[in-house]
């Protein structure tokens, strides 16, 4: 999960929509800005360039119980099917962080060690953050149906593929220190739009001192303290 840059002012159709009995959050405008916001990427698991992309909630609107929330644009956010289904589980109804407003990286750890994937919170008595870290560990490793082991599967054989391509440039770049070629496709995997990207910048970040002029290209979002305050209980 990485940091989303939401373009405002919200999708005409919200508004309207939002009159009708049954009106819709998912017209054109709503899901061409959501795939161009999000640069066609499921903000939960990071997979790339959807086949099923979903419109999801980030608080839930539960058919109705909550009006509010369906048409509310900072509400909307693009995820993919398989995601989508295992959020929608009353344990993750009090909400997770909201990559709009708060830089996950700055709050959580992302990493692929050995056959596992972990993401954790720096923080371990965030709720919120928990709920994040959990939310997107199940959606690599959830098995509870015949589909969700074939796709949870799916998105950890892709991490790896990712990671394995920059660890490969890596290496590269040891036995060729001074190559602009290298250096150049290592800052395009590590680009917020890739796939997999907070994997890959974390394992950048941690290895600060082996990579220290790899560092510029993983930079955090700056802190801001109302945007925390906007986020709820981050610090
Ligand atoms: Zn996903």
């Amino acid at each position: 999960m990485v940091k989303i840059e939401r373009s405002f002012p919200a999708p005409k159709s919200l508004a309207v929509e939002a009159q009708k009995s049954n009106g819709r959050y998912d017209c054109q405008d709503v899901i061409e800005r959501l795939r161009s916001d999000f640069h066609n990427k499921c903000y939960i698991c990071e997979m790339k360039d959807l086949q099923d992309p979903n419109v999801e909630h980030l608080l839930p609107h539960k058919n109705g119980k909550f009006p509010e929330r369906k048409f509310d644009w900072g509400n909307l956010f693009w995820s993919c099917g398989h995601c989508n289904g295992i959020k929608n589980n009353s344990k993750y109804d009090e909400g997770i962080l909201d990559c709009c407003k708060a830089d996950p990286e700055k709050y959580m750890y992302f990493g692929l060690e050995g056959n596992e994937v972990i993401v954790n919170s720096f923080d371990s008595e965030d709720e919120t953050l928990k709920r994040t870290g959990m939310l997107i560990m199940e959606t690599f490793s959830l098995k509870n149906t015949g589909m969700r082991t074939y796709t949870s599967s799916e998105r950890y054989k892709q991490l790896q593929k990712e990671m394995n391509l920059l660890y490969k440039q890596l290496e590269e770049l040891h036995r060729s220190p001074e190559s602009q070629i290298v250096i150049r496709i290592i800052q395009s995997l590590l680009r917020r739009e890739s796939a997999f990207a907070a994997f890959k910048r974390c394992y950048i970040r941690r290895h600060a001192a082996e990579y220290p002029q790899l560092q510029q290209y993983v930079e955090l979002e700056e802190p801001s303290g109302r945007l925390g305050a906007e986020q709820g209980n981050i610090r």
